[in-house]
């Protein structure tokens, strides 16, 4: 079985006003949609390219092994 390495973005590495330390984690289309409705709802950021460019250049690869 091959090991998905999963993506996370962690909400506390963005700067932000509402002090934010939510933290997504999955693959990458997962971790793309969750953050885009967070970003929306919570960030009152707007649905764009940009957004989507933004979240993709903050996600990172989760540690192998990594236990939350
Ligand atoms: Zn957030």
């Amino acid at each position: 079985m091959a090991t998905v390495v999963r993506k996370y973005i962690d909400c506390r590495e963005f700067p932000s006003e509402i002090d934010c330390s939510l933290y997504i984690s999955g693959t990458q289309d997962e971790v793309l949609a969750c953050a885009t409705q967070h970003a929306i709802s919570t960030h009152k950021h707007e649905m764009s390219p940009e957004l989507t460019e933004q979240l993709l250049a903050a996600m990172k690869d989760e540690p192998l092994g990594a236990r939350l």
